[in-house]
């Protein structure tokens, strides 16, 4: 069942296109990441979404419920986290999230026990008498977070949930939405830091200037950003047999020495393999079985921000 779908979504402000045609669709229980630099429209597709902006044509469905046709039934299986947090000088945390239930007609007799659950799951039950005003920004996102949650809406919609926080509040915010995948709702999140999306998005949207330029899992979209993975090798010792196996097998190039004996540290060799996952294990079934002593095999992880400059740089389609 696809939670999400757009179909040809466009949205123009005048003569200004700030999403072009986008197709996309995230199956129930996804975590999906929709990356894009400032400006590409992301707050926009959210918006649209979660039916607050009408779209100049295309369709969005929800859980197959047309967001056009069916605006009300739509927004019940969605919480929305906007990018910014609104002043709220009087309202202290509870009764932030009570006057939010409200707004949801749920009835007053439930709303304590909603509340102290949402506010457990948030990690916020010891400011639940703050002034919301008085929250630090990390606090203040995982209540806006508890806010979209009041309804109990199976999508989240959460714009730049990690933006100006620092690690220790973003961590935080990843880890609530890991828990709340396990609880198996489908986030859809947009975000510029790549690191968030390594870390828990089950697939990927790259955004650019209102367009779809990537999407994907990201080894995919590593895969397609470059062709080539960079690996590497430590070993306990026999470097050089081991740089002769790699040599003689397919897809591998540009097998490189790493300086471990000079630092003292154990040898190892770097090398770009052109195939896919199932090709790396053989790999790595073949140095051990040769009787290699592989102390570690290890895929050079930092090509994210290469896969993001390629795929905004229109090298990806
Ligand atoms: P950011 O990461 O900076 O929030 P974004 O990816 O969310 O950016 P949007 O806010 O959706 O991007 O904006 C997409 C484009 O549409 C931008 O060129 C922006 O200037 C324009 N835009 C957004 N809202 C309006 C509006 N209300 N009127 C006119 N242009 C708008």
């Amino acid at each position: 069942m696809e939670a999400i779908q757009l179909v040809d979504l466009t949205r123009c402000y005048g003569k200004r296109t700030a999403i072009e045609q986008l197709n996309l669709s995230v199956a129930s229980g996804e975590v999906f990441g929709f990356v894009g630099p400032n400006g590409a429209g992301k707050t926009t597709t959210l918006r649209i979404i979660a039916g607050l902006l009408p779209p100049t044509s295309g369709e969005v469905y929800v859980n197959g419920i047309s967001v056009r046709q069916s605006l009300s039934s739509a927004r019940r299986q969605i919480g929305y986290m906007p990018d910014y947090f609104g002043v709220y000088p009087d309202l202290r945390v509870w009764e932030y999230l009570d006057f939010f239930a409200g707004c949801y007609q749920i009835a007053e007799s439930e709303r304590p026990r909603m509340i102290e659950d949402l506010l457990d799951l948030v990690e916020l039950t010891h400011r639940k008498d703050d002034l919301v005003d008085r929250l630090s920004r990390g606090m203040k996102q995982r209540l806006s977070l508890a806010r979209a949650l009041i309804h109990d809406p199976q999508v989240l919609l959460l714009d730049e949930p990690a933006s100006g926080l620092d690690p220790r509040a973003r961590v935080e915010i990843r880890e609530l939405l890991v828990e709340l995948a396990r609880m198996g709702k489908t986030i859809f999140f947009s975000t510029h830091i790549l690191a968030d999306v390594a870390e828990i998005c089950t697939r990927v949207g790259i955004l650019e200037a209102g367009r779809l330029v990537a999407e994907g899992r990201l080894e995919e979209l590593r895969l397609i950003a470059s062709s080539r993975r960079r690996i590497e090798l430590t070993l306990l010792d026999q470097v050089e047999r081991a740089e002769a196996l790699l040599g003689a097998l397919p897809g591998i190039t540009h097998i490189e020495r790493l300086d471990g004996n000079l630092t003292g540290q154990r040898p190892a060799l770097s090398f770009e393999f052109s195939g896919d996952d199932t090709g790396l294990c053989g790999i790595l079934s073949q140095l051990v079985q040769s009787g290699l002593p592989v102390l570690q095999f290890r895929e050079d992880q930092h090509d994210l921000e290469e896969v993001f400059l390629r795929a905004t740089k229109g090298i990806v389609s």
